[in-house]
């Protein structure tokens, strides 16, 4: 792998910084620009955290117009911005900068609208991917991507990777389950894209938005969808004798037309790791297993269970354990 390569610093940047914090103070609180070592030190790495920079500021505006006039005098004195979320960024998207100012989403933290009837929720980003999911459980709803970091990524930092998860191969990744944006284009002009309904006329704004990793704009909100609970859910556990015939099996299960709501196939290092950690039952002499999770109605995934295991016995496997 090529080793990352960060830009060059830009000098005359670095020599006004004291310029730089007296303007930004004046434009939102002063208690949320961040400039002394020990403030910012936390905020040098996201998760890919070989790579390490402080930042110039960091700066934690409190709404949307806080952010336009951030963008806008950074615009204006051509100075680089880093807009963060949660830090759990695998690709360094959150990385700061010595002379770009790290722009925080961490007060962009609450749910503005929960909207059962029309299936969405309107969201700060800084809320949490799995927050959407506690705000509307207690009506059998949830938030449908599922990043394995799901409990401390921010949901605007899920649009900016276009983040999937287990679930993505029924259900789609963020870019499927989201219906509008309000964003603030890097000169500070804010616009809003999309809204509660699905597909909006003209370009496809939201699909160039997804997964845009902070280079376009600062999301300051988004619409989700929200789905409701599947009535069933089951997993098959699966053990097979050989890596082979456990690939051979999922490709035949897509091939006959079957979407799991997730599969997975761990080889037999993997499998004893998590059966050392958390005593998960999985079998200990199958050199693979796959985890078939199926859901929907029962009657659908009772069938949709028998046709699974049809298809992983003709593909040799050697043991078959149904999870309820
Ligand atoms: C243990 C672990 C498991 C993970 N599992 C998965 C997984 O299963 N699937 C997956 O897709 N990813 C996964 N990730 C990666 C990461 O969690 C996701 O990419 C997530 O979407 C990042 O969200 P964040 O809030 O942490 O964003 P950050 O890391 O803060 O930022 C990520 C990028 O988004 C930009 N950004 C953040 N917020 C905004 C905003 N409001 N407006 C504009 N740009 C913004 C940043 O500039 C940066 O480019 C995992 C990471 C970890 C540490």
């Amino acid at each position: 792998m090529s080793e990352l390569v960060l830009p060059k610093i830009n000098k005359e940047t670095i020599s006004k910084k004291e310029y730089i914090f007296k303007n930004l103070a004046k434009i939102i609180n002063p208690e949320n620009v961040l400039s002394h070592a020990d403030e910012i030190k936390p905020y040098e790495t996201d998760g890919l955290s070989a790579y390490t920079q402080t930042p110039l500021a960091v700066v934690m505006p409190e709404n949307t117009e806080e952010v336009s006039n951030i963008l806008k005098f950074c615009h204006k004195e051509n100075i680089k911005v880093v807009p963060r979320g949660a830090g759990t960024g695998l690709s360094g998207g959150a990385l700061p900068l010595n002379d770009a100012i790290l722009l925080s989403l961490g007060k962009f933290n609450k749910i503005i609208e929960i909207d059962f009837e029309n299936k969405c929720v309107v969201t700060q980003p800084g809320v949490t991917n799995l927050g959407i999911t506690h705000a509307v459980q207690h009506k059998n709803f949830y938030y449908a991507p599922d990043p394995s970091s799901q409990i401390a990524c921010s949901i605007g930092g899920n649009v900016a990777e276009n983040s999937g998860g287990v679930h993505s191969l029924k259900y789609g990744t963020t870019t499927n389950n989201i219906l509008g944006i309000e964003i603030v284009m890097m000169d500070g002009t804010i616009c809003r894209i999309g809204g509660k309904t699905l597909d909006q006329e003209g370009y496809d704004l939201m699909g160039l938005i997804c997964g845009s990793e902070g280079l376009l704009g600062v999301i300051t909100e988004v619409t989700v969808k929200i789905l409701k609970k599947p009535e069933v859910v089951k997993a098959a556990l699966i053990g097979f004798s050989s890596i082979e015939d456990a690939g051979q099996c999922v490709s035949e299960i897509i091939a006959k037309g079957i979407i799991p709501a997730g599969m997975e196939i761990m080889d037999k290092a993997l499998t004893k790791a998590t059966n050392d950690y958390s005593k998960a039952g999985y079998p200990i002499d199958a050199e693979a297993m796959m985890i078939v999770e199926l859901d929907g109605t029962e009657t659908e995934v009772s069938e949709l269970i028998k046709r699974v295991e049809d298809i992983a016995k003709k593909n040799k496997c050697s043991s078959i354990k149904i999870n309820k």
